[in-house]
């Protein structure tokens, strides 16, 4: 069953490699399907390894449906937030390292470029330290998400969301690269330029125009000069 999207899930998995994401095995991917059933990477696992019997297939109670692999051990965080957050369609859970590191200096990561906008819909929140493989990782995920798409674990990774394993890809990979900009940024001045939340707002709406398939950016969205 949902063999085309548990193939997307597998390569969402080889992507965060390719990114510089996760080292090995690290994070997870997983995608609601059916309305109430998740795919999820099994524990362990290189992603370039998987193949689409290696994707496990459950309800929002955790019950097994399909797979014989062990899934993620972080499952439980990631039902607590499918759970909780009904329009999330996919979570994506790295150690991405810039990110991660801004994670133990800040309590926020402030939006900073107009493709973290893009990507998160703003600044994105550190969470306080939970455990790997605890629920509390997940409740966590969503007290700070805060209408945002990516939040920060202290001590250990990233949480992306998104409508789409695409938007969470996004997220993450966006969240990224904002991260080591600001971290090169800093390295080199204390004095950052940070965005106003007027050009954040601005940015948020203009990627909603970003793609194939979408009209192109109305001028009154643009900024003059
Ligand atoms: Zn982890």
């Amino acid at each position: 069953m949902f063999e085309n999207e548990k193939a997307e899930v597998i390569r969402a998995g080889i992507k965060l490699d390719r990114y510089g994401l996760i080292a090995l095995s690290g994070g997870n991917v997983s995608c609601k399907v059916d309305g109430d059933k998740i795919l999820v990477t099994p524990s362990g696992m290189i992603y370039e390894d998987l193949v689409v019997d290696d994707i496990i297939l459950m309800d929002l109670s955790g019950k097994v449906i399909e797979g014989n692999r062990k899934a993620s051990v972080d499952t439980k965080a990631l039902l607590y937030i499918y759970n909780n957050m009904p329009e999330v369609k996919a979570v994506i859970h790295t150690h991405q390292p810039y990110a991660t590191a801004l994670g133990l200096i800040y309590d926020e990561f402030k939006c900073n470029l107009t493709t973290l906008a893009n990507a998160t819909k703003g600044s994105v929140n550190v969470c306080h330290f939970s455990s790997a493989a605890s629920e509390q990782m997940g409740i966590e995920a969503v007290e700070n998400l805060n209408g945002k798409l990516a939040v920060i674990l202290r001590h250990h990774g990233v949480i992306a969301v998104g409508n789409s394993l695409k938007q969470a890809l996004y997220s993450c990979v966006y969240l990224e690269e904002a991260a080591q900009t600001y971290s090169i940024a800093r390295s080199m001045s204390n004095n950052i330029a940070m965005m106003s939340e007027t050009q954040i707002e601005q940015a948020v709406k203009i990627f909603d125009y970003y793609g194939q398939g979408k009209e192109s950016v109305p001028d009154s969205l643009v900024s003059k000069g």
